[in-house]
């Protein structure tokens, strides 16, 4: 049956990143990809035209799918708009009507780009993390939380981190199957030690651990972890941990790689749909100029075809294609070296293509 995409560019660079990734769609649909794709508004475009920043259409849209890519939202020109009505009010509103509670952030650094990290080529050359971050729980969306004034006159911030059985095991088990599909291990993060949440999370991870004996499972804590990712990112697969530390990590794990054009992410429910997007955001200060580096997007298509449309042949047949851009030498400036030929967002696009 034909699968559905629904595509929803958004603002600044997202518009330009998704034009190049569904150039790489329409490739694959010409070699028998049974997909139907349907453009919709999100984020301050949407705004622009409908009021609202997640139009009641492009949410219908998006629950009709089997997957949503998404460019990015955001913008100087939306900054000063009451917050019920901003850009990014459309993204988290996708995420929580489709309840996209398994957010999936790889970390990879393609050796050609060795040198864009921070850190020493041969600690990061060949880096391929996955970080898997709960994403509809935890200490974001626990109640109570608020500002309150005590009985002495002093303010007070609080907030609640709180976990049932059932939202951990369902993240774990993403981890777990996951983990499967690339090297079999998954290391649980927490703070165990300190956090009475964490260690009820610790001790359903390692439940589930056991009905998951062909995965290899280790339990760190997040200060390790931290520590661990910066010292020695090699040593993890799959890391699988709850909503704050997840937000943490794979930002790190993301700068590790040096370059935030090139990491796609994936957002997904219990019916195996999924949203699909760059890890970067709607960049106005170069939107326009087709400079952008399109290359997180089109991997963002790849994760789709592996977790939502289960076509991981075509998956990797992209993935390749981006190795093979990037053998030939072409960078757009966020990558771009010494030697190298700098080329525009559309160049790079036709490159993929090409390759493919
Ligand atoms: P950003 O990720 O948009 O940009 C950070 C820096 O990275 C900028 O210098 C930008 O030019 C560069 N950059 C980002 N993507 C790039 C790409 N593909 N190629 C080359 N360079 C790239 O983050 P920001 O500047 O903090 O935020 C800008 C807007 O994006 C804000 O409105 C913010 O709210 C929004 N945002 C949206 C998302 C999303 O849609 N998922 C995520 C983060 C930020």
């Amino acid at each position: 049956m034909t699968k559905k995409i629904a595509v929803l560019p958004g603002d600044g660079i997202g518009q330009e990143i998704v034009a190049e990734a569904v150039k790489v769609i329409k490739v694959l649909q010409a070699d028998g990809l049974d997909v139907e794709m349907n453009e919709g508004l999100v984020g301050g475009t949407a705004y622009d035209e409908t009021g609202s920043p997640l139009p009641q259409e492009t949410l219908t849209l998006a629950k009709e799918s089997d997957a949503v890519l998404l460019g990015a939202v955001g913008g100087y020109k939306w900054e000063s708009l009451d917050i019920s009505v901003r850009p990014e009010k459309g993204l988290l509103g996708l995420r929580a009507e489709l309840d996209l509670f398994a957010n999936l952030r790889p970390a990879i650094l393609y050796p050609q780009l060795a040198d864009a990290s921070t850190l020493k080529a041969d600690v990061v050359s060949g880096l391929d993390i996955m970080i898997v971050r709960e994403l509809t729980g935890g200490i974001y969306f626990g109640q109570p939380r608020g500002v309150r004034t005590l009985d002495n006159g002093e303010r007070e911030g609080y907030n609640t981190l709180v976990y049932n059985e059932s939202e951990i095991s369902r993240i774990a088990k993403v981890a777990f199957d996951i983990a499967r599909k690339r090297n079999s291990r998954v290391c649980s993060v927490d703070k165990a030690n300190v956090l009475e949440c964490t260690e009820l999370w610790r001790e359903v991870v390692s439940d589930l651990g056991k009905e998951n004996s062909d995965i290899e499972l280790s339990h760190m804590y997040v200060d390790n972890a931290a520590m661990q990712l910066v010292r020695a990112p090699k040593q993890f697969d799959v890391m699988v941990t709850t909503n704050m530390f997840g937000d943490i990590l794979s930002d790190c794990a993301a700068m590790l790689t040096g370059s935030i054009g090139m990491l796609p992410s994936a957002s997904l429910n219990a019916k195996g749909q999924g949203m699909y997007e760059p890890i970067h955001g709607s960049a106005p200060d170069i939107a326009g100029q087709n400079v952008a580096n399109p290359l997180a997007t089109i991997l963002s298509v790849a994760m789709m075809l592996r977790y939502s449309l289960d076509e991981a042949a075509m998956a990797e047949r992209i993935e390749k294609a981006v190795d093979k851009v990037l053998d030939q030498g072409l960078r757009t400036a966020d990558i771009y070296s010494e030697g190298m030929k700098e080329v525009s967002t559309s160049e790079m696009g036709d490159a993929v293509v090409a390759a493919l």
